[in-house]
């Protein structure tokens, strides 16, 4: 028999004596979810403002993604990819068909996503390109965001996500995000294979690009027979009021990747989309993993992206992302405490009128959590507000009540 919590602080010990401390976590202890609520092991209720990083867009237990992973747990989990099982195909199909692609390559994390569009668009460069070999380049952008493994922090200019795990990947340089000349000038290098990007940067503090430049990136892209690399992984699955955020601009990346909301949250799943030119460049024995693509996933996918069709939550996205923006400018204007809000669909973030380094975004957050609202703070004074997006118009409101009723408990 598993041993039971008997107190929040007792299991916070716990995780401080047994577990890395490689998290610094508002002090909750969540034991329940439903929809866009949460509640602690005291029985006081939140509403998720986090979405676990967007991973469940669909709300915390969905009762038909909880379902198929139920059902399909009592019959196959795991069989490996040394044998064919009968549900990675239709999952594969589904989510081709979905975005419109002709390959899908499953995987786990949104990390292991990244790191095989990384090795496609490699493996594109030498043998489509006629890129020397080990001479390809990836183009990336300064504050990027794509995991954590040691290749993706090569691309990295985050000194806490870099320093002291070196010595880094070559074959990464950095331009500016959100500048179209600077791509204009690192794409013409015959040994670009790809440029990789977030539609919108959401670790970083949710920047949102100005209107144009996924498209112009698409375009030189294209000009220089370079891969487009989109890192959906947050933007994705309906965050920003449409299925991708590249849709805003009706861009269509060569390699698109998803992880998060692929399963609502209940799994981890991941996913690389491409067409056949680049997707076939990789052979079998060549990369993989043990758990990428099982039955499990590849059913409990489907459910989870047939949800935010069924429930129309990119719709549902994109209507009270306004609302909640327009909210925010109101309040912005009653308050010195708030400087901006920014995003799209219900992806936002609000700046706080104070240094990266102060504590006050962190001690805002914690009032937040009093009133009964969940958030962190992403990269210091910039608090990142993305609720599930089953979240209605009326339990919208009153969340912004709660963020204007915890802000008018400091003073600048
Ligand atoms: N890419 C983006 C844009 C992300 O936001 C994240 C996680 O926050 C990742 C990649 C990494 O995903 P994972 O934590 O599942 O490895």
């Amino acid at each position: 028999m598993v041993e039971s919590i008997n107190s929040a602080l007792q299991a916070i010990q716990l995780e401080e004596r047994y577990g890395a401390h490689n998290y610094h976590p508002l002090p909750v202890v969540l034991c329940k979810g439903e929809g866009p609520f949460l509640w602690d092991v005291e029985g006081k209720r939140y509403y998720d403002f986090l979405s676990a990083y967007s991973a469940v867009n669909q709300g915390h237990c969905h009762p038909r993604i909880v379902r198929a992973l139920t059902e399909q747990a009592k019959e196959l989990t795991l069989t490996s990819r040394a044998f064919h099982n009968d549900k990675l195909g239709l999952a594969e199909k589904y989510i081709c068909e979905t975005f419109g692609y002709d390959k899908a390559l499953f995987m786990n994390s949104g990390a292991e996503a990244n790191e095989t569009a990384i090795k496609l668009a490699r493996k594109w460069g030498y043998l489509r390109k006629g890129i020397q070999d080990n001479k390809a380049v990836i183009v990336a952008v300064k504050r990027n965001f794509h995991g954590r493994t040691t290749t993706i922090i090569s691309a990295s200019t985050d000194p806490t996500a870099t320093s002291g795990f070196g010595p880094m990947m070559p074959g990464f340089v950095i331009v500016e995000y959100d500048d179209v000349q600077a791509l204009e000038k690192a794409l013409v290098d015959p040994n670009v294979c790809a440029l990789w990007i977030e539609p919108i940067q959401g670790e970083a503090g949710v920047y949102v690009p100005h209107e144009g430049y996924l498209r112009e990136a698409a375009r030189i892209c294209k000009d220089n027979n370079v891969l487009l690399m989109m890192d959906e992984i947050q933007t994705g699955i309906a965050r920003t009021g449409k299925m991708l955020a590249s849709d805003h601009e009706g861009v269509r990346p060569d390699l698109l990747i998803l992880g998060k909301a692929l399963s609502g949250g209940v799994y981890p799943i991941s996913c690389v989309l491409a067409d056949d030119p680049v997707m076939l460049v990789i052979k079998p024995g060549e990369h993989g993993s043990t758990f990428g693509g099982n039955p499990l996933a590849a059913v409990i996918c489907m459910e989870a992206l047939q949800v935010v069709k069924d429930e129309k939550l990119a719709e549902n996205a994109e209507r009270l992302g306004r609302v909640f923006r327009a909210r925010m400018e109101r309040l912005i204007s009653k308050t010195k405490l708030i400087t901006k809000v920014r995003g799209k669909g219900l992806l936002n973030a609000i700046v706080i009128n104070d240094s990266s380094e102060s504590e006050t975004a962190w001690n805002i957050c914690l009032a937040f959590a009093k009133n009964g609202l969940l958030a962190k703070p992403t990269h210091g004074n910039i608090i990142r507000l993305a609720p599930p997006l089953v979240i209605t118009e009326e339990q919208l409101h009153e969340c912004c009540d709660i963020i204007e009723k915890s802000v008018s408990e400091f003073t600048v």
